[in-house]
């Protein structure tokens, strides 16, 4: 049975870069046997400006119908003055919460041709590939309660709780051991467990759920010392779990190592393994409309896409082997290039991952 793909261009660069992830799937499905049916809705700024909102009724409702969702991004100075429940990344919470995404993926992972670009040395990076598996939608972000107040002695006072189920901790964590059961088999959970007790229920239930996956080494970390080993010797990680806040903090950091973020694709999952797909970068309004970004985050979220929810890592493979090939062929955009390197535009650099991914088929 066809698999429905939702596609959500959404705003910015968010069209431009999702048109070239369009035309992957589209020679997936001509040429190698990918069985989809796609649709599109709007989303962010784009929804406000089509259907008065940023998570519109009909988006919705294809949202909850779809096997997967790739978006672009969302966002722009144009919305900015909007009331807070009206703006573009409302849209994006408000179609994560509805369709329970409670696991977010983000690889860093470094393509050898491109270590120079990275902030670390290229001895330290060069074979990065690290899996973050951070839990999104519990944690200090959500739980309650949380506010503001004013105490006695009139000075105001703000507050936020960090709450965790054993459940919630349970299936971020099941996450992160099947991923690794894929991968090099290694989790390391990070706490801070030291100090909070919320932490140290985390770690008793990784050490639970590691009971189940004997074949993978759990190792723990407090998120003080994570933060600084990503920076000091980031190849010691295979997958690192956890929760919300800390994987939003060590997310970006463990990115910036891989020099781009016009590269970095992201999953968000929830219980029926349905999953929204998404660059990790915003609307980038600064270039949008130039055809200048860089389309490989949004195509490498196809990948991801292709073996989280369609069942079909034959293809996320071939996807990175032709966006190998065309870095090996020295084709870069403006946020990778580099000296000796074939400037190419969004438009460009689409077209030469396609060429790359039909000569795989000949
Ligand atoms: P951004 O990620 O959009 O841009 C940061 C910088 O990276 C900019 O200089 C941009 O030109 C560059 N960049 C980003 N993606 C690129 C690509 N594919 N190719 C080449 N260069 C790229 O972050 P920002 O400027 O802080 O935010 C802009 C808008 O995006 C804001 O409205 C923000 O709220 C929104 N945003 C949305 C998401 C999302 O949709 N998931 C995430 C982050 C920010």
């Amino acid at each position: 049975m066809s698999k429905r793909i939702l596609v959500l261009p959404g705003d910015g660069i968010g069209p431009e870069i999702v048109n070239e992830a369009v035309k992957v799937l589209d020679v997936l499905a001509g040429e190698f046997g990918l069985d989809i049916e796609m649709d599109e809705g709007l989303i962010g700024g784009a929804g406000y400006d089509g259907a008065g909102h940023p998570y519109p009724e009909a988006t919705r409702e294809m949202a909850r119908e779809a096997d997967a969702i790739l978006l672009g991004a969302v966002g722009g100075p144009k919305y900015d003055s909007l009331d807070r429940p009206l703006r573009p990344e409302r849209g994006l919470l408000g179609i994560r919460s509805d369709l329970g995404l409670f696991a977010n993926l983000r690889p860093a992972m470094l393509y050898p041709q491109l270590a120079q670009a990275s902030s670390l040395k290229p001895e330290l990076v060069a074979g990065l590939d690290i899996l973050i598996v951070r839990e999104l939608t519990g944690g200090i972000y959500f739980g309650q309660p949380r506010g503001q107040n004013v105490l006695e002695n009139g000075e105001r006072q703000g507050f936020n709780t960090m709450v965790y189920t054993e459940s919630e901790i349970e299936r971020i964590g099941r996450v992160a051991f099947e991923a690794a059961m894929k991968r090099s088999k290694r989790v390391c959970s990070v706490d801070k467990a030291n100090v909070l007790e919320v932490s140290e229920l985390w770690r008793e239930v990784m050490e639970r759920v590691a009971k189940d996956y004997p074949q993978v080494e759990l190792s723990h970390m407090y998120v003080d010392n994570a933060a600084m080993q990503l920076v000091r010797a980031p190849k010691q990680f295979d997958v690192m779990v956890t929760e919300n806040m800390f994987g939003d903090i060590l997310s970006d950091a463990a990115a910036m190592l891989t020099g781009s973020i016009g590269m970095l694709p992201s999953a968000s999952l929830n219980e029926k393994g349905a999953g929204m797909y998404e660059p990790i970068h915003g609307s980038a309004p600064d270039i949008a409309g130039q055809g200048i970004a860089n389309p490989i985050a949004t195509i490498l979220s196809v990948a991801m896409m292709l073996r989280h929810s369609l069942d079909r890592v034959d293809l996320a493979e071939r996807i990175e082997q032709a966006v190998g090939k065309v870095l090996d062929d020295g084709l870069r955009t403006g946020d990778i290039m580099s000296e000796g390197c074939t400037r190419v535009g969004t438009e460009g650099m689409g077209d030469a991952i396609v060429a790359a991914l039909r000569a795989q088929a000949s």
